[in-house]
């Protein structure tokens, strides 16, 4: 019989961290390294394609392990959560020599876990993306409501934003968030799952008020049930992973979806706002648009673009400051490059909150609040104020106190180590300084001890070394070292090597002894001045974070007013009524794109009115009919997030919901089942879209058969234009849908031109309006390099085929007669009622078997 050894106590102390840790992989810290055991050392090995050894046994089984250098330890963690890892760290909370005071010299150093590294609760510069926000998001619900928290806390930045289920999908999507939390036992999207105590609404208040330090949450809004539970939620998640440090938290913001444009995931996929199809900022819009030259102007300009505004004096508000900046070249180019020189000072002071601060972060602090006192003085001296300028002004110039007491304590650029010492100003401290002198006195005089060493001895190679274990020393070449060894020779033999020999002298060990001292004490009183200077930053970390916030927006409105300028774009005006219409209209991606190879982008209107809301727009394959669906939206969102727009002019209505849906084929690539998608995705519009929302269908009903596709169409057409009655742009390839002109009076016929010149096909991406005459199928198949046999093939094909159609009337053949959608559903619904009527009339327990037959046969003849 084989009895299984107890673990080491080492061990017994690792399975029990481990045992905490849940989902994470365990960094456990001895000594210089974190190590990682048993299946945790397995994935980390192969994430970091570092070695994969071994240390004893457990279980009698060799123990899996792979270790990575505490000093290195950053740049692995970064690699490990971007491959979707989650990583606690236990770290040593006591010192060797405590532990073997306290408990024996076999006791092994306590540890415990510190912190759990997730995507979402990041500080570190390194492990962030300057230019992005990094959101951490929480999911409350009660009864029927629903609301997203939100907290970057990086910056502090916290949102509480009420939604409902069938909004929720488009908020996540805004956030893009880095992680999910939601209550275990749900259903809803979430990556991360916590105990649903921490999303009680009631503990929730009670947590909320402890940390902001209020009575009552009234000052900041009103949450409702699930705002508090998601608000609760967020935070008890956040306490978890930094175990008790909670980090940087603002006053949540309280807002309600309806107070932004409603953008949902597949529209925000397809329009390419912020990022790619592909997942990349590059050929997005925001990448067209960016002309932003701080961090957090970056992520301002990003959070703008995702949520358009739905208050008319607030876009207002926002482009009167572009215009400022548009009208004023000098004063845009001096801000953005006085803007360019700042640190990031919302990061910095995220890190100094979580307890992660180093000297350079209040370094950063001080030039960035400098900064934005200088660029504050600037903008105090114009003759014309806009509101938003007025509002923010303020904030600029601020925190005096704390930047004069900045620039007295720290040097001119702080290290980020704080372990080195060194970032405290000379002066500042009389008693620092004092403990300096000796120490650098100290070190002179070891340096006259070496002189003198030298001239005592006679061994010109004599020389004074320092090292971390036998601290300063005297060195001598083997060869010399003989008369040193006497007892009376004054040295104190310490250590032989290969090729030296190593000696203490008295003299030396007294002098280096108040040297060591004096260093030491000088990092313990720089060490004070951090925590000092630290807390004295963060008693007025919300103003700071204000500050930050003015600085971005500044940004944010001078690199809109740049870029409108390069591209010639106009300011958009708004007005009541649903109209949209736009003349010259550019799409800003196509038209970088073209511009690259030298090409002309066509502009083209769009007008859509209470007379015409429903643009049908058919046309050739590569004619442009996606283009300006897209711009035309992509423009929308522009104006209603406060930028100028890439149109000569624009006189817009605000839209409440923007949707956008590409026909399937367009999209193989996400390998669903797509005509499903397709159709779930237009479903979505149809009962959503109200008369204000603005809508493009770019070829939807394609992903299925010929008639299946073009019935599809034809019915979505109808109820868009008698049901939702928004403003629409539809382009397609079925000519047949050209009919419904004649039944539908908001609606009109547009197509992309196109002409035969020498048999060849020239695309004029121009729109005229009237139906596409043909649809040069073949002329663009030729365009594409077809052989010219199969192209002459197709075309007997095409010729037999349409002979056909001729004779029987055509594909839409007979769909004159068909009544309105409308009327259809109409005659449907009094179907039902008719069959419900019978069925609630019936008394099932009184019916005869033959009864009860007739009556089946009865409804079956209703149905
Ligand atoms: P469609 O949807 O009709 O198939 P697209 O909108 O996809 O056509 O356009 C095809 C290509 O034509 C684009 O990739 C672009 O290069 C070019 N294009 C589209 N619109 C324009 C325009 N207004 N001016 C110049 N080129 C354009």
């Amino acid at each position: 019989m084989t009895t299984t050894p107890a673990p080491t106590p080492m061990m017994a102390q690792y399975l029990a961290l481990k045992a905490e840790s849940e989902d994470c992989l365990l960094f456990y810290r001895m000594g210089d390294f974190f190590e990682l055991f048993f299946d945790d050392a397995r994935v980390a090995a192969q994430v970091l394609d570092i070695a994969l050894t071994s240390r004893g046994e457990h279980a009698g089984e060799k123990i899996p392990m792979c270790g990575v250098p505490v000093h290195a330890a950053t740049a692995y963690l970064q690699r490990l959560i971007k491959a979707g890892h989650r990583v606690a760290i236990a770290e040593q909370t006591e010192s060797p020599e405590a532990a073997r005071k306290a408990r024996g010299s076999k006791a092994l150093v306590n540890r415990a876990i510190v912190r759990v590294v997730t995507a979402g609760t990041l500080t570190e510069e390194t492990l962030l993306d300057a230019r992005a926000a990094n959101w951490c998001v929480a999911i409350g619900e009660a009864g029927s409501e629903v609301a997203v928290a939100a907290a970057d806390v990086s910056t502090g930045r916290f949102e509480v934003i009420a939604c409902d289920r069938a909004s929720l999908g488009a908020e996540l999507a805004r956030l893009g968030a880095a992680e999910v939390v939601a209550a275990e036992g749900g259903d809803a999207p979430a990556t991360v799952w916590r105990p649903r105590a921490e999303f009680d609404s009631a503990r929730a208040e009670e947590r909320l008020k402890r940390l902001f330090a209020v009575a009552t949450l009234d000052g900041f809004g009103q949450f409702g049930r699930a705002g508090l539970a998601a608000a609760g939620g967020l935070v008890a998640y956040l306490d978890h992973t930094a175990k008790g440090q909670l980090p940087f938290l603002r006053p949540p913001v309280l807002a309600a979806a309806r107070d932004t444009m409603a953008i949902d995931a597949a529209t925000r996929e397809s329009l390419e706002i912020t990022c790619t199809a592909q997942g990349q900022r590059k050929g997005s819009l925001l990448d067209a648009v960016d002309r932003t030259v701080t961090g957090a102007g970056a992520r301002l300009l990003a959070a703008d673009l995702g949520a358009p505004l739905m208050d008319r004096a607030d876009i207002e508000a926002r482009l009167d400051l572009v215009r400022l900046f548009h009208d004023d070249a000098g004063l845009r180019d001096r801000i953005r490059a006085a803007l360019r020189a700042l640190p990031d000072i919302g990061r910095a002071l995220g890190r100094l909150a979580a307890g992660r601060g180093s000297p350079r972060d209040l370094g950063q602090l001080r030039d960035g609040l400098d900064g934005a006192w200088a660029i504050g003085d600037r903008l105090g001296k114009l003759s014309e104020t806009p509101t938003l300028l007025a509002q923010l002004a303020p904030r600029l110039r601020g925190h005096g106190e704390l930047i004069d007491l900045l620039k007295r304590a720290l040097v001119p650029s702080p290290p980020i180590e704080a372990s080195d010492g060194g970032y405290i100003a000379a002066g500042y401290d009389p008693a620092l300084d004092a403990l300096r002198d000796t120490g650098s006195g100290g070190r002179r005089a070891i340096a006259a001890l070496e002189a003198t060493f030298r001239a005592k001895t006679g061994i010109a190679a004599l020389k004074i070394r320092h090292n971390g274990v036998l601290g300063y020393h005297i060195e001598v070449p083997a060869r010399a070292a003989d008369p040193l060894m006497a007892a009376d020779s004054g040295f104190t033999h310490r250590q032989t090597l290969a090729g030296v020999v190593r000696f203490n002298a008295p003299e030396l060990h007294e002098v280096a002894a108040s040297v060591t001292q004096a260093g030491a004490h000088a990092l313990a009183a720089e060490a004070a001045h951090l925590e000092d200077l630290t807390a004295q930053a963060l008693a007025g970390r919300l103003a700071i974070a204000a500050t930050a916030d003015a600085l971005a927006r500044l940004d944010v409105a001078a690199a809109l007013a740049k870029r409108a300028i390069e591209g010639g774009w106009s300011r958009p005006a708004f007005v009541d009524h649903a109209c949209f219409d736009v003349s010259g209209g550019r799409h800003p991606v196509v038209e970088a794109a073209l511009a690259k190879s030298g090409d002309r982008f066509v502009a083209n209107d769009c007008v859509l009115g209470e007379r015409s809301r429903l643009w049908l727009v058919t046309g050739p394959n590569m004619g442009g009919k996606s283009t300006f669906l897209r711009q035309n939206a992509l423009i929308a969102v522009l104006a209603q997030a406060g930028a100028y727009v890439p149109a000569a002019a624009a006189r817009l209505g605000l839209v409440d919901r923007l949707f956008s849906r590409v026909g399937a084929s367009d999209n193989l690539a996400r390998g669903r089942s797509t005509f499903m998608v397709e159709m779930v995705e237009t479903a979505a519009i149809l009962a959503q879209a109200t008369e204000r929302s603005f809508v493009i269908l770019d070829e939807v009903g394609r992903g299925t058969s010929t008639y299946d596709g073009l019935a599809i169409a034809w019915a979505v057409v109808e109820a868009i234009h008698e049901d939702n009655r928004c403003r629409c742009l539809f382009a397609t390839h079925y000519h047949e849908l050209t009919r419904l002109a004649e039944r539908c009076d908001a609606l009109s016929l547009h197509h992309v031109r196109a002409r035969e010149w020498k048999g060849e096909l020239v695309l004029l991406h121009e729109l005229a309006d009237g139906p596409a005459d043909r649809s040069y199928g073949l002329a663009v198949a030729r365009l594409a390099g077809m052989p010219p046999a199969t192209v002459s093939r197709a075309k007997a094909v095409l010729a037999k085929l349409e002979a056909g159609r001729a004779k029987t009337g055509g594909l839409a053949a007979g769909l004159d007669d068909l009544p309105l959608f409308a009327a259809a559903m109409q005659a449907e619904e009094e179907k039902c009622d008719a069959i419900r009527a019978e069925v609630e009339a019936l008394d099932v327990d009184a019916l005869t078997p033959r009864e009860a037959l007739d009556t089946l046969y009865r409804l079956k003849a209703l149905a």
